[in-house]
């Protein structure tokens, strides 16, 4: 019987692999709904080509435009649009890829119900972590996960369940400044320029500071309910190996693909399993080294203030999320340097002192303060 998936972030580019794979398999997926932010041009294509229930939009201006052409959909915006459209529950999976902490109230609301998610959004975990685990626990709720990393872990954990594991070794690929100097001169178009992966504009800013891989160490504590200490970050340039698992005789598993977000994201679609793609294979004879070197944290402040904020606590993880969200816009906007980036995050995360979060209310209402004061950080730059 075919699936039915909403997709919340449908106009990104994790919404575009998710819909390549829906539309190469129109016999095992359907789409109930799309949710986007302000891209209506693609919004509409979207529409026209796969025929949701349900969408969303951020403006009503759009929301009204689309309505002219759709009278017969069911068209939310706003905060109140999105509170609604994310408490529907007439979806088998939904994929989780709105950016930042945008998806944590969503995520939130779907799990709430019991449904089947599969994350993309990485920040939810940061953010708000334990409260979504456990919340899952309560409703019964599936979390699959679409980060090729934490995808690549599931599949190296999957059967495995009565052998507990050693540590997990956690793939980064660097980004394009690993075997370079960091200093302030480093432009908006040089931090954009992934070496191995095409993906949208936060996590590429994230993945050239190493932010990204900070949050994952987060998201992965999360999923695999493991200490932080049995999460090993390796440097692994070439992104074949997505990640492992290293067992308790010593034994490491590996997962080793192409580089391509269609495979996870296919994997969770059809979790547990695989779909067939006309994805290029790998060639082993082409890979003449699989090299795995430590990161330098002096070097790569964002995680190393990722593992401060670990050992700090949740809130802490809570500051490192939002005042990243506001200094990684601002360096795309030009309006700070690439250097201020760690800086912002160490001030805001230096500012404030311990604090139960209990309530997804809660940590959206600590995030917008961290937000306003991270905003006074880059109009002082
Ligand atoms: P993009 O920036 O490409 O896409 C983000 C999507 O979210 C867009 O559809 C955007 O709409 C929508 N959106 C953003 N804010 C809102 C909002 N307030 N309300 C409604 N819609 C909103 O990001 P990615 O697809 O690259 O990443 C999405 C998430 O997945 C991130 O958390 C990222 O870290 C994670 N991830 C991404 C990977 C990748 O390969 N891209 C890999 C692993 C994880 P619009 O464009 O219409 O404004």
């Amino acid at each position: 019987m075919s699936k039915s998936i909403a997709i919340f972030g449908s106009t990104g580019s994790i919404g575009d692999s998710t819909l390549q794979v829906i539309r190469e398999n129109p016999e095992l997926f359907n789409v109930v709904t799309l949710v986007a932010g302000k891209n209506i041009k693609k919004l509409l294509e979207q529409i026209q080509e796969f025929k949701p229930k349900n969408v969303y939009i951020i403006d009503k201006e759009n929301a009204d435009i689309i309505k002219e052409k759709y009278s017969n959909l069911n068209i939310y915006y706003g905060d109140e649009g999105m509170e609604e459209i994310s408490n529907l529950v007439d979806f088998d999976i939904s994929v989780s890829a709105l950016v930042g902490i945008a998806g944590l109230k969503p995520t939130y609301n779907m799990i709430k119900h019991g449904k089947t998610v599969a994350l993309a959004n990485k920040e939810v975990l940061v953010a708000g972590g334990e409260l979504i685990m456990n919340e899952a626990k309560r409703s019964g709720a599936k979390l699959l996960t679409v980060d090729s990393e934490h995808s690549a872990i599931m599949q190296c954990l999957n059967g495995e369940s009565s052998n507990p594991i050693d540590k997990i070794l956690l793939t980064a690929s660097g980004g394009p400044f690993f075997d370079k100097e960091i200093t302030d001169k480093i432009t908006v178009v040089d931090a954009l320029n992934h070496p191995t992966w095409n993906m949208g504009k936060k996590v590429t800013i994230d993945s050239s500071t190493m932010m990204n891989k900070g949050f994952e160490v987060i998201e992965a504590k999360w999923l695999f309910d493991v200490e932080p200490g049995q999460i090993e970050v390796v440097v692994h340039r070439k992104s074949l190996v997505h990640s492992m698992v290293q067992y308790k005789d010593g034994t490491i598993m590996a997962n080793i693909g192409p580089k391509s977000m269609q495979i996870p994201i296919a994997y969770a679609l059809n979790f547990p399993n695989r779909l067939a793609n006309n994805i290029e294979k790998l060639d082993l004879f082409e890979v003449v080294d699989l090299k795995f070197e430590k990161p330098d944290l002096e070097k790569f402040k964002c995680l190393k203030l990722a593992y401060k904020a670990i050992e700090k606590g949740h809130p802490y993880q809570v500051i490192l999320n939002a005042a990243d969200e506001v200094l990684v816009e601002a360096f795309l906007e030009g309006r700070i340097k690439y250097t201020d980036i760690p800086l912002g995050i160490e001030r805001m995360m230096d500012m404030y002192e311990y604090r139960e979060l209990k309530t997804v209310d809660e940590i959206l209402e600590f995030d917008k303060e961290i937000k306003e004061k991270t905003k006074e950080f880059v109009e002082e730059m």
